[in-house]
């Protein structure tokens, strides 16, 4: 029987994300995708930061057209596309919508899902994922030492069975993966369906110039919702679940433009409103990511395909290790400690925010809301793979109050390398686990655990003498060590000779279960 370390199931953004991040890290795994290729109707829209950096780590950001620096995702409300602005919304309510603030060396991008996909693709080619399309899982079975898959060739109508070592299901919102291991979902649940019509009218690109991408239409006995893919291609939902004939779209479409502009209907679609977060995500050996594990709606955040990107950037290393035996099973636990409470954090916060709250029952807690930045930069995971992450800390907080706070990401700061080049302190994470100090006298240590040390003042240099322990909230002597997806597994104030470099050993067992 044929054997893979890893079966993804479901190549779409989370699906050929995973696939994109395990190849990178030479892990062999196959992808399997019901469908001969990206749904035609392209869905996500805005990526975030993180998102971009996890590609950057890889070394793909340059591949997607990033938004300039003063980019701002802007909601209005309008009679129609054509007429004056009556009010704008902000995503979050008070907060100064301060994206792009020089927090990342990436700006957000603003791509459709199907133009995104072929890149992640090309991408994971190259770098040896085997990809195989109109290819879908039947069924599976996890024997505790292994998954046997029993997949169909929907081409050839061949059916042939797999064994592998773990399943990660990217397999969408209703997950047969998910259903099969009986794995409930809690959340606000069903809260309406959409319909919605995807257009091309390139003539409505000019209504862009003024700054706004989402359009809030409401006129008298007749309210929607019109957005754009920036690429003349615009999508109108409705707010009712009825079926309109291609006439009725086309009367609909000509309401919210405003004016006689010439368009062409590519495709209708029908979605579900709902927030739905799996009450595990991990079962044996399967994983579920993506959709499959937290079902939001659209937000402005860009809750959905970007947690679910980042959910498998979490388990990518965790997998690497465990496969090439440097770290035991037990790490793959953290996953679900360090990415459910995320998908809760995104659920509580979509749902409070104005775009949502109008949806949900008086059943639901509203919760406070945090910054852009917080939600995007500045999230907290505990887990065993992180030390000094206490339960009485924030679930998230801005970034620059963090300084160094183990369980968040390492904060990106430009910094100049020994070779004289600028790079951003996110270069140099990714791979493998590093340990940033001040002195040389961590190097003993950091060698006998196989842990590359970039040492300040020799290997990097900051422009800033103290940059280094404002950032990271230590002494000069002081060490920080960073796991491979960027997030800060733990940090030391004491000198390493001092009983530095034995706290060391213990916390890098723990953190990495070796
Ligand atoms: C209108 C709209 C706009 C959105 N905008 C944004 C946005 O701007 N930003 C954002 O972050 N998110 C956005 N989202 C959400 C985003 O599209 C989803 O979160 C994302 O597509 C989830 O990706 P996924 O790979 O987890 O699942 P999916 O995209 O649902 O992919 C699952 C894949 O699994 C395949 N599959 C299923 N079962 C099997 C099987 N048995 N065998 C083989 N293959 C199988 C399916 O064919 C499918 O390709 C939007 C969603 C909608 C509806």
């Amino acid at each position: 029987m044929l054997h893979t370390p890893v079966l993804i199931v479901g190549g779409s953004l989370v699906g050929l994300s995973a696939s994109l991040f395990l190849a990178w890290r030479g892990v062999p795994h196959i992808v399997v995708e019901k469908h001969p290729g990206s749904s035609p109707h392209p869905r996500a829209m805005g990526y975030t930061e993180t998102t971009l950096e996890h590609y950057r780590m890889v070394g793909i950001d340059d591949r997607i057209p990033q938004t300039p620096q003063e980019f701002r995702l802007r909601r209005v409300t309008v009679a129609s596309l054509a007429s004056e602005w009556q009010a704008e919304h902000a995503w979050t309510p008070g907060d100064a919508e301060q994206h792009n603030s020089g927090l990342s060396p990436n700006t957000g991008a603003a791509i459709a899902q199907d133009k995104l996909e072929p890149i992640l693709r090309e991408a994971a080619l190259e770098f040896g994922a085997d990809l195989r399309y109109c290819t879908e899982l039947l069924e599976f079975e996890d024997h505790g030492n292994c998954i046997v898959a029993r997949l169909l060739d929907r081409k050839s109508g061949q059916e042939y069975a797999i064994n592998a070592d773990y399943l990660i299901a990217a397999d969408g919102a209703d997950s047969t993966v998910r259903e099969s291991l009986g794995i409930a979902r809690e959340g606000v649940g069903h809260l309406r369906m959409v319909r919605s019509v995807l257009f091309t009218c390139p003539e409505a690109d000019q209504y862009l110039a003024l700054g706004a991408q989402q359009f809030e239409i409401k006129q008298e006995n007749f309210s929607a919702f019109l957005t754009t893919y920036n690429d003349s291609r615009w999508l109108l939902m409705f707010v009712d679940d009825i079926e309109r004939s291609e006439d009725e779209l086309r009367v609909a479409i000509r309401k919210v433009l405003g004016r006689d502009m010439s368009f062409d209907i590519i495709a209708t679609g029908r979605w579900e409103m709902a927030g739905r977060i799996a009450t595990q995500y991990r079962h044996g050996r399967v994983f579920l990511a993506g959709d499959a594990a937290h079902q939001l709606p659209p937000t402005r955040g860009g809750f959905g395909a970007n947690t679910g990107i980042d959910d498998v950037w979490n388990l990518a290393w965790k997998l690497h290790r465990v496969l090439e035996g440097t770290s035991d099973s037990s790490l793959l636990d953290t996953y679900d400690a360090e990415r459910r409470p995320i998908g809760w954090l995104r659920h509580q916060q979509t749902f409070s925010r104005p775009d949502y709250a109008k949806w949900v029952d008086s059943d639901f807690k509203a919760v406070p809301l945090f910054s852009n930045e917080a939600i995007e930069l500045g999230q907290l995971v505990r887990s065993s793979a992180v030390i000094g992450a206490g339960p009485d800390l924030p679930c998230a907080a801005s970034p620059i109050d963090w300084v160094g706070q183990p369980g968040t990401r390492a904060p990106h700061i430009w910094l100049t390398t020994s070779a004289g080049d600028t790079i951003s302190s996110l270069d140099l994470f990714g791979t493998d686990f590093v340990l940033f100090a001040g002195t040389q006298n961590w190097q003993e240590t950091a060698d006998k655990l196989k842990l590359r040390l970039i040492l300040i003042g020799r290997d990097i240099h900051f422009s800033e003498p103290d940059t280094f322990t404002a950032a990271f909230g230590i002494s000069p002597q002081g060490a920080v060590l960073i796991r491979p997806d960027g997030i800060i597994a733990w940090r030391c104030n004491k000198v390493a000779e001092d009983g530095g470099t034995d706290e060391l050993k213990v916390a890098f067992a723990q953190v990495t279960a070796s």
